[in-house]
């Protein structure tokens, strides 16, 4: 992101111009301009920036800037000269005129905030000086990763990519359309906007305003295509800057957002939604989706065992060139078996039916997000070798008129996400009936993803059973961050005709309203041209 380091909001003016006494001022236009806040080297500035960018800029230093409402899209900003010594024995103005009267109370109150937190932090500190205060995202997530993140959603081919998944895309339509109620007349923020597609929708189902709040590049995109949507972007703002930090002048009634990862939880993109809930919504206000599960089964796949486990045959050459691999043979075999390997598979792969975790979206803490511990029960329902545990996630919309499930089951209609599964280097050899335990421990990290820590277990079958529980176990270590994407059948997963759904796949405790049982006319299906492909680099939400 260009000039990302310490910018924290930015903002989008109808235009600017200088309030100045000499007439080689640097900015005097009426074009769109740009205003941004920095927080760099201890120092907190606002700059304002002519479009195009080259045209130069003017500093405001926060500490002595004063903010005046004019009128409903016109403010003035008057603060001290901060460029030469010489400017700093005038004060300097700039006229602002905003798109909206919402963008200019938008900017009005992060300028407050701003000032506030300076004040506080000059109460604090000796000299005056200005301390760095980190964001919340920015204390926890490498800014390496945040910055090829954010790159990352930047760019129109990914975000494409999610919205031609139109089982996720239809289904947040559906969603939102059918509950109308909780939306008409409400004050919407959607959390990591991308596109702006979700403020679209919110806007068709009556939203009063809706705020898109997006840090990536992407947020002029989604400008770009609210402002060609006139009749719908009226009732939109998009903020620019990260949900952990930038301001919103109004509280929310209903949050709306797609922070789901592959295994719900890559990207820690669900610690932004919940932090969004604690800073933007009104007490009991709703989120869309409300609440998401995991759902884990132990799976049989010998191709895939020995497909993974001959990957690291190359390295058992003696001879290669004259050189012995063999003294990293072990290192790549562990290495190939911590890669999660996501795909699409065939629900009869799963020995035993699955369980799953919830995570309240309305309740849960962000630092309950840190680390995700699951203790893991299943009665196998076939005797086999175990490979490992698959996963997959859905979430519920739980609207006032509809409930509406979104699902990346094995089985169901395949999405962008997939599903995932852990491989075990020890496959467990399992009887019909057998117990197996373990746990799935999956611990953030600041690379915006997760280590996971699987151990499953058996007790041997047979007379050693009765003599005191002597268990196979099997562990791995996987990083979520680094996962194989093995679509080597490029079709998604089909159910043959005369196939019956796996019974093994739970779907009875999803309530189904009957509105579920017809898909809504408008929602396109995806056709085998659709083209839903995965990029290589992160999985996305
Ligand atoms: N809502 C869009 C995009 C979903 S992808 C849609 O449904 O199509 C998630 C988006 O959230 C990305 O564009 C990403 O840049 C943005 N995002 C992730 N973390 C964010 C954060 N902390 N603050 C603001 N935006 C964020």
């Amino acid at each position: 992101m260009e000039g990302s380091v310490g910018q924290t909001a930015e903002f989008t003016l109808a235009s600017i111009s200088e309030l100045s006494s000499s007439s080689s001022s640097s900015v005097a236009s009426s074009s769109p301009a740009a205003a941004r806040f920095y927080t760099d080297s201890g120092v907190a500035e606002l700059r304002f920036h002519q479009q195009p960018e080259s045209d130069g800029f003017v500093n405001v230093d926060l500490q002595s800037a004063q903010l005046f409402k004019l009128g409903p899209v016109y403010s003035v900003c008057i603060s001290e000269g901060s460029d030469t010594g010489e400017e700093k024995l005038y004060s300097k103005g700039v006229n602002l005129q905003f798109r909206n009267e919402a963008e200019s109370k938008a900017f009005h109150c992060v300028f407050e905030k701003r000032k506030k937190d300076l004040a506080e932090q000059g109460n604090s500190l000796p000299n005056g000086e200005l301390s760095t205060s980190k964001s919340k995202f920015d204390e926890k997530i490498e800014p390496s990763s945040a910055k090829m993140y954010f790159h990352y959603y930047g760019q129109l081919l990914h975000q494409q990519n999610m919205l031609q998944d139109y089982v996720r895309t239809g289904t947040y339509y559906a969603a939102v359309i059918e509950n109308r109620a909780d939306f008409t007349g409400r004050v919407v923020v959607d959390v990591g906007a991308g596109s702006g597609i979700l403020s679209l929708f919110a806007a068709q189902a009556g939203a009063k305003h809706v705020y898109a709040v997006e840090a990536s590049e992407m947020a002029e995109y989604a400008r770009k295509l609210i402002a060609g949507n006139p009749a719908l972007g009226q009732r939109i703002t998009v903020i620019k800057g990260k949900v952990e930090d930038v301001e919103l002048p109004e509280k929310a009634d209903i949050l709306i957002s797609e922070p789901m990862g592959t295994l719900l939880v890559n990207e820690r993109m669900l610690e932004t939604y919940v932090i969004a809930r604690d800073r933007f919504l009104i007490s009991n206000g709703k989120m869309f989706p409300t609440i998401g599960r995991i759902h884990m089964a132990p799976f049989s796949d010998e191709y895939l065992f020995v497909e993974i486990a001959n990957k690291a045959l190359f390295w058992q050459q003696q001879n290669y060139y004259g050189v012995n691999l063999t003294p990293l043979h072990e290192s790549a075999f562990h290495g190939y078996f911590s890669q999660p390997v996501v795909d699409a598979f065939d629900p009869r792969l799963l020995v035993s039916p699955s369980i799953s975790h919830v995570i309240d979206f309305t309740k849960i803490k962000e630092e309950e997000l840190y680390e995700i511990d699951i203790p893991l029960r299943f009665i196998a329902s076939v005797g086999t070798r175990v490979h490992g545990l698959a996963c997959w996630f859905d979430v519920l919309f739980n609207g006032s008129t509809v409930q509406r499930w979104l699902t990346t089951a094995p089985g169901a209609p395949t999405t962008h996400w997939y599903q995932l599964r852990c491989v075990l280097s020890q496959p467990l050899y399992i009887m019909a009936g057998q117990e197996i335990t373990g746990r799935l421990r999956m611990i953030a990290h600041d690379a915006q993803s997760y280590t996971i820590y699987l151990t499953l277990s058996a007790k041997m079958w047979g007379p050693a059973a009765e003599q005191g529980g002597i268990l196979q176990t099997s562990s791995c270590k996987l990083d979520l961050k680094e996962p194989y994407y093995r679509m080597s059948q490029p079709q998604p997963y089909a159910m043959a005709q005369d196939q019956q759904p796996h019974q093994l796949i739970q779907t009875q405790d999803i309530p189904i309203q009957s509105q579920d049982l017809e898909e809504p006319e408008l929602i396109p299906q995806p056709s085998p041209s659709s083209g839903i492909q995965l990029n290589t680099l992160i999985d996305n939400a």
